[in-house]
C-alpha cells in the first residue's frame, strides 16, 4: 500500500532551496502521485516543472474563504489552481491559533477549494490542555462535524475526495509524537464519522518515527512539517510509504 506523504514547508524556503530540493529528491529516486508538497504560494509556479518531472503533487497551505473582491492580501483557491496547485491544506492549527481561522472559516475555505478543483486537506487536532482535560474527542468531533454539517446540504461536499489530517497540536514542532494507540484510537474515531476518508497523521513525524506509524492500518499517510525541509529526511519518509 502506498501511503500519502505531504510535506508542509510552512513559512520557509527560497528559490535556491526549491531547485536544490527537487534535484535531491530526484537523485533519491522520489517520485509518484502519493508524494505531495505544500509550498509557500510564490514557489508554486516555479515548482510546477520540477514536480511534473517527478510526478509529485504540489499545493498550498491555505486559501482565502472568498473567491474574489476587495480583500487585500488574500489568495483565492481558483488562483492557486491557476498557478498549478493541486491541493490545499485548510484548518491547520497554526491558522486556527495565530490567524483566527475558526470552524466556519475553515469550512468556507474547504468549500472554495472543492469548487476550484483542488483537493482540500482538512486538519483537525486538540491542544495539550484539551487532551489533559479529556476533551480530545469532543474537540476533534466538533471540528469534523462543523465540516460535515456544513457540507451535508452541499453537492459534492464530503463525497469529494476527503483527506483529514489528525495533528495533535502538542505534537507539532515539539519532537513529541503521539502514542501509537492514541493515533489509532483517534483515526478510528474519525473513520467512524467519515468512513471513506483517508486519515493522515501529523506532528513531529521524522524518518525514525514514521516506520511504526505506517504499521497502523488506519494511517493512510503523514503530514510532515520540520522534517520536510530536509530533502534527505523527506525522501527517506517517502521511501517508507
Ligand atoms: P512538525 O512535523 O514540524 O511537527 O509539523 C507538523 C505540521 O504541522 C505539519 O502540518
Amino acid at each position: 500500500m502506498s501511503r500519502i506523504v505531504i510535506g508542509n514547508w510552512k513559512l520557509h524556503g527560497s528559490m535556491a532551496m526549491l531547485e536544490e530540493y527537487f534535484s535531491l529528491l530526484s537523485a533519491a529516486g522520489v517520485s509518484g502521485g502519493n508524494v505531495w508538497l505544500g509550498l509557500p504560494v510564490p514557489y508554486i509556479s516555479a515548482a510546477r516543472g520540477f514536480a511534473e518531472k517527478l510526478g509529485v503533487c504540489i499545493g498550498a497551505q491555505d486559501a482565502s474563504r472568498y473567491s474574489e473582491g476587495a480583500y487585500t492580501g488574500e489568495i483565492s483557491a481558483d488562483m492557486l489552481r491557476d498557478v498549478g496547485a493541486q491541493f490545499v491544506i485548510v484548518g491547520h492549527s497554526e491558522r486556527r491559533r495565530v490567524f483566527g481561522d475558526v470552524d466556519d472559516i475553515v469550512c468556507e475555505k474547504y468549500h472554495r477549494a472543492i469548487l476550484a478543483g483542488l483537493i482540500p486537506v482538512l486538519c483537525v487536532g486538540e491542544t495539550l490542555a484539551e487532551r489533559d482535560a479529556g476533551y480530545e474527542y469532543e474537540v476533534v468531533g466538533r471540528q469534523l462535524m462543523a465540516a460535515i454539517n456544513y457540507f451535508s446540504s452541499e453537492e459534492g461536499g464530503f463525497n469529494a475526495p476527503c483527506i483529514i489530517a489528525y495533528e495533535p497540536v502538542w505534537a507539532i514542532g515539539t519532537g513529541r509524537t503521539a502514542l501509537l494507540e492514541d493515533v489509532e484510537a483517534m483515526h478510528s474515531f474519525i473513520l467512524d464519522r467519515l468512513p471513506g476518508a483517508k486519515v493522515l497523521y501529523g506532528g513531529s513525524v521524522k524518518p525514525d518515527s514514521v516506520r511504526s506509524l505506517f504499521q497502523i492500518d488506519s494511517v493512510a499517510g503523514v503530514l510532515v512539517g520540520g522534517a520536510s525541509l530536509s530533502a534527505s529526511s523527506f525522501a527517506s519518509i517517502c521511501g517508507m510509504a
